[in-house]
Formats: C-alpha cells, sequence, structure tokens
C-alpha cells in the first residue's frame, strides 16, 4: 500500500456472511463450519462480523456466542430487528420507535449500529429526520442499505451526500452501505457510497446473500486496492487471504464459486486467447492489473502420496490455513491415508476437499459406515448401505433406476423423509479419471432448503455422503425457528431491520 494512507480514508468492512449469506436459501451452515469461517475472517483482517442472528434460533444464539469468546481481533456483533416492520404506515410512529430502540441497545453496549430498510427507497425528509433521532438517541454507525438491490451508483452516491448534508449531527456518526445485487450493481454502489462519505462496507465473501447476492468482499477490497489512484482508500484486509476465504466460504455453504467469478474464481487468472498468452508471456503486466499471488493464488502442487507422514501432513494443513482440534486432525489424517492409497497424487484441492467434509461432516447424527453398489448394463441396480444413525447401525438393501437411485432409496429406507431432491451434480476435484468426485446435493423440505457436498474417488460413496450431509444439515434446520424482537449482541449490538 501507499505510504500517504491516513485514518480518515480507512474504511471499515463488516463481514455479513454468518449473518445475510447464511440466511439465504441453501447455504445453511453447521456450527463448526462458523466456528471455522469466523476463525478466518478474523485473522484476514475483517474489523467487523456479524456472526448471525442469536433470536432466530438456540444454535444461532450458539454460534454468535461462541465465536465472540474467541475472536481475537474483529468485534462480533449479532443482529436484532426493531419491532416495527411496516415503515410506511408507521411512518410517524418509527422516529420515537427508533430512537427507544437505539436507546435500549446502548444500555448494554456504547457500539450502536442503526440501519433503515430499503434505505434507498425511502422518502428523503423522512430518512433524514430517522438517521438525525438515531444519532441523538447514541447510534455511532447508521446504515442506509439499498435492501432489495434496485439503486445505481450515480443514486446511491447522490442520497449519502444530500443525507450527510441535510442531517446536522451526521458528523457523529459512521455511515455505512449495505447492497444487494439484483441488478449486478453491488459493488459499485457501495463504492460509490464509500466515495460519498460512507466508511463501512457491509459485504460477504463470494457475494452470497439473498436472492443475487451482497456486495462481494473480495472485489470491494481489491477494487480500492488496485484502482487506488481513483478510490483513495484503504482497508484492514489481508489480500492473500481471499482466495483462501472463498474456497472455504464456498465448501461450507456448499455453493459453487462461478469459474469466471472475480477475484477468486477459476478462470479470474487464466488467460485462454493467443493473443494474450503471447502478451503475458512478454510482460506479465500486459494483461494482468494484479497478480494471482496478491489475492492467495498458489500454483497447483504435487502435494503428497501414501508415504507421506503425520508431520507432512500438519504442515501441508497449515499452509492451506487449517487449524484442527486434535480429534479432528486426527480423523482427517486417516481419512488422508485412505485417500492416497487409493489415489497416487494427493493435491491441495484434494486435500481441501477432505478437511472441509471432515469440518461438515463432524456433528452429523447420520454417518456412513459401508456401501456397496451393483452396476452396469444389466439392471436393475443394487446398493446395500449401512449407516451409524445416532450410534445405532443399520442395514438395507434397495433397488433403483441406476445406482444413484439405488444408493438414495437406501437412505430413504432407513431414514424416512419427505425432502425432495432438487439438485444432484457431479464435478471432478481435479484433473484425471483418478480425479475424487466432488458431488452437490441439494434438498428442500417445507420450503426450506439445503445444499451439502460429498468427495470421494468413488462417484456413487461421494453421492451418499452429499446425500447424508444434506440430510443432517435439513435435520439441524428443522430445529430452528424465527422469533420475536431482541437486542442483545455480543461485544456490540448491530440494531437494524435488513433483509
Ligand atoms: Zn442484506
Amino acid at each position: 500500500m501507499t505510504t500517504t494512507q491516513s485514518e480518515k480514508d480507512r474504511v471499515v468492512i463488516f463481514d455479513t456472511t454468518l449473518r445475510d449469506g447464511e440466511q439465504c436459501p441453501g447455504a445453511t451452515m453447521t456450527h463448526e463450519e462458523k466456528i471455522e469461517v469466523a476463525e478466518l475472517l478474523d485473522t484476514m483482517g475483517v474489523d467487523i462480523i456479524e456472526a448471525g442472528f442469536p433470536i432466530a434460533s438456540d444454535g444461532d444464539f450458539a454460534a454468535v456466542n461462541e465465536i465472540a469468546k474467541r475472536a481475537k481481533n474483529a468485534v462480533i456483533c449479532g443482529l436484532s430487528r426493531a419491532s416495527f416492520k411496516d415503515i410506511d404506515r408507521c411512518a410517524e410512529a418509527i422516529k420515537p420507535a427508533a430512537r427507544t430502540q437505539v436507546t435500549r441497545a446502548r444500555n448494554h453496549t456504547d457500539d450502536v449500529e442503526w440501519s433503515a430498510e430499503d434505505g434507498t427507497r425511502t422518502e428523503h425528509d423522512f430518512l433524514c429526520r430517522c438517521v438525525e433521532g438515531a444519532i441523538n438517541a447514541g447510534a455511532t454507525t447508521i446504515n442506509i442499505p439499498d435492501t432489495v438491490g434496485y439503486t445505481v451508483p450515480e443514486e446511491y452516491f447522490a442520497l449519502f451526500e444530500m443525507v450527510r448534508q441535510r442531517v446536522p449531527n451526521a458528523d457523529k456518526a459512521v455511515f455505512s452501505v449495505h447492497c444487494h445485487n439484483d441488478l449486478g450493481m453491488a459493488v459499485a454502489n457501495s463504492l460509490a457510497g464509500v466515495k460519498a462519505g460512507a466508511r463501512q462496507i457491509e459485504c460477504t465473501i463470494n457475494g452470497i446473500g439473498e436472492r443475487a447476492g451482497n456486495t462481494a468482499l473480495e472485489e470491494v477490497v481489491m477494487a480500492m486496492r488496485v484502482r487506488n489512484d481513483v478510490l483513495p482508500f484503504w482497508t484492514g484486509i489481508d489480500a492473500t487471504s481471499l482466495l483462501r476465504a472463498s474456497k472455504l466460504v464456498g465448501a461450507a455453504t456448499s455453493f459453487p464459486i462461478q469459474y469466471n467469478k472475480a477475484i477468486v474464481g477459476r478462470n479470474a487468472f487464466a488467460h485462454e486467447s493467443g493473443i494474450h498468452q503471447d502478451g503475458m508471456l512478454k510482460n506479465t503486466q500486459t494483461y494482468e492489473i494484479m497478480t494471482p499471488e496478491s489475492v492467495g493464488v498458489k500454483q497447483t502442487s504435487l502435494v503428497m502420496g501414501k508415504h507421506s507422514g503425520r508431520h507432512a501432513f500438519v504442515h501441508k494443513l497449515e499452509e492451506l490455513g487449517y487449524h484442527l482440534q486434535s480429534n479432528q486432525l486426527e480423523d482427517a489424517f486417516m481419512r488422508f491415508k485412505t485417500l492416497a492409497d487409493r489415489k497416487k497424487h494427493v493435491y491441495d484441492e484434494d486435500i481441501e476437499a477432505l478437511v472441509d467434509e471432515e469440518i461438515a461432516t463432524a456433528q452429523d447424527r447420520i454417518k456412513l459406515v459401508s456401501l456397496s453398489v451393483i452396476a452396469g448394463t444389466r439392471g436393475p441396480q443394487r446398493a446395500t448401505m449401512r449407516l451409524d444413525v445416532e450410534g445405532k447401525q443399520l442395514i438395507e438393501e434397495c433397488e433403483g433406476n441406476g445406482p444413484v437411485d439405488a444408493v438414495f432409496n437406501c437412505v430413504k429406507a432407513m431414514v424416512p423423509h419427505e425432502a425432495v431432491l432438487e439438485l444432484y451434480q457431479v464435478h471432478a476435484v481435479t484433473e484425471g479419471t483418478d480425479a475424487q468426485a466432488e458431488v452437490s446435493v441439494r434438498l428442500s423440505e417445507n420450503g426450506r432448503s439445503v445444499t451439502s457436498k460429498g468427495a470421494d474417488p468413488d462417484t456413487l460413496v461421494a453421492s451418499a455422503k452429499a446425500y447424508l450431509g444434506a440430510l443432517n444439515k435439513l435435520i439441524i434446520k428443522r430445529n430452528r425457528g424465527m422469533g420475536e424482537t431482541l437486542v442483545v449482541g455480543e461485544r456490540r449490538i448491530h440494531s437494524t431491520d435488513v433483509g
């Protein structure tokens, strides 16, 4: 970075991957996955981690609580709603209401953010009065979100300028942007807000979030870094952690990252065209506005084989950014040995798939013990499966219309459920015919949907793991409910009503 950094140009990164991101359909994370993601966010320099919605369920509360205990650098906050949902109807009522909520939040902490849901479509006089009231009542951060992803950069810029000019006590609070990507402009809008004086960006890893998602953390961070000439702002993010964070969140949510995704997509630094390749060979700066290394891309390296020992494995995990508990480490090492017996070359991606699965399945109530399948041209295909269901061993043999169907029928026979299979996808983790298969499965039940992944050199075993993973997540989600109103965070309260 430049030597001219000044505090007034410092942009606070408020990460809401674990709240807004996790709230999007199918992106449910387990307790362990949330802790893992939070630890990485904490070490990579995120300023504020919105860790969840404590009132939503005991599970959310426990996650926020645990993350708050572990955080070393970041401020941890939880979301709470204001009690008044219908802003239009309660127009006159909300000003004192907002004040009451902020005052109440201030009784718990001195760090309060107030947020105007659907701020970009709110009438200006009313918005200014609410902001003034919230600051008077003690709000230290004012968030004006584009909840429905409707605004454009010029408009969002003008809105922040207007509010900051008209609200008499505007200099007493930090202004924050929170943009949704329905028209693909979340990043551009967020940066426009910063140019107009906002100094906090609410964003998520990979831009996950409701509907078309949120502002992608990796994109705003790199935009300000690469184009610091026109966006002279800076953050505390260690950019070399961006790829690792992207992969971890991709694995935890089972949301695949599009190949052409800016900054972290598989093709983000691949130059296919002959002219470009030629230019790249002569001078990498010809077509490269940033280096792959600057966002944490490493050359895929041949890592290990079956002769690699525990020490090398632990070293590799550290290099990839994992910090496992000793029992998890033991399990992961055993799974690595099993994999290395079956697969000659074990790559970084294989290790990541293996460990991510280890973290994702640590709390599973249903586990795959063994599976054998008879497949081929002469049907019907048959599967024999043994499961561990909360410590009880069950076995079942089923036929199916194809081997995958036979495998899933075994699960249905042993764990009866109404969930519908919405998606079944197979990817190869690396290249080669001995590559591990990575299967993604999405199940939905009563409007709730969950996605899970399973990896194995055997596609059918990977399919069984993915299906069971989704079923386990669905069981966790069944126990969740939505509550009423509450204003309790851990070290910070985030009093908002953001969608
Ligand atoms: Zn949102």
